[in-house]
This record gives C-alpha cells, structure tokens and sequence, in this order.
C-alpha cells in the first residue's frame, strides 16, 4: 500500500535524508521524540515489520545499526533508542531516537525543530555515515 512514505523515497515529496541505498533510506522525523530521531525504512512497501521476508528484516536491522552507531556519534545521548509502532504510517520503519530521558521513548515527548534545524541535523548525521 502506497504511504506518504512511498511519496519520500519516490521524490514526490521533500524529506531531511541521512543516508541512502538501494533498498533502504534513512530520513528524520517530522515530529521529532527528541533531536536526530531518525526513521529508517525499506524501499519496497510493507505494513508490519514481521510481514517482511527473513533476509529483508536482516538486511532493515543492519541498515538500521549502521545508522544508529553514526546516530549516537553525531548527536550527544546516553544511547539511541529503537521502536517499531507503525499505527500512523503502515509502512515499515525503525525509529531511531537519542536519548537522554526515558520521556524520549514516549512519543508524546515532542521537540520542535525548524526546518533549517532538522536540514543542518540531517547533514551532520549523514556525516558521521
Ligand atoms: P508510527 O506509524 O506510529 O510509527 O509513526 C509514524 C512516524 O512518522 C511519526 O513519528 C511521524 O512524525 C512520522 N512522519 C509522518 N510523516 C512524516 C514525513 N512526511 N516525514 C518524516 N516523518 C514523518
């Protein structure tokens, strides 16, 4: 099922990317838990994370660990934080989140970051990557 997701990783509509390869893309959340939360998700649509095929769930846990270790390199936290939920978007995808506070992993913990912040903190993230 086509999501606002398949509009990113189509370039239909604009996201604050991190890093990218041919079967998964990295990009911060819109709505961020806390600073640098981070989404990683496969390029091939699929609702639920235990829908996906073996190798495609082996292949988002690595992707996602990649992501995480330059995540915590590049936004000071204790430790980065991991969730899977999917109830707003059907569309598979690891929030990664910095954390300082377990408020961070409650999503009703929000920080408001402008674009210019979230474009600058995609940037630094990437870096690290
Ligand atoms: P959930 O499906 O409950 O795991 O939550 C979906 C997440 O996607 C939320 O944290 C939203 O803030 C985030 N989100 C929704 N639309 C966008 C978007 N266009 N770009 C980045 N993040 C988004």
């Amino acid at each position: 099922m086509a999501t606002i997701f398949t509009k990113i990783i189509q370039g239909e509509i604009p996201a604050h990317k991190v890093a990218e390869n041919d079967n998964f893309l990295a990009f911060l959340d819109i709505n961020p838990n806390a600073k640098g939360h981070t989404l990683c998700i496969p390029k091939v649509a699929t609702d639920k994370l235990f829908d996906l095929d073996e190798a495609a769930y082996q292949d988002l846990m690595a992707f996602s660990r990649t992501v995480a270790i330059g995540l915590k390199e590049a936004v000071p936290c204790k430790r980065v934080g991991m969730a899977v939920i999917g109830l707003e978007v059907p569309h598979v995808h690891v929030h990664l989140i910095p954390l300082n506070d377990m408020s961070e992993m409650t999503f009703n913990h929000k920080v408001n970051m402008t674009q210019e912040e979230l474009a600058f903190t995609a940037r630094h993230i990437a870096s690290y990557l």
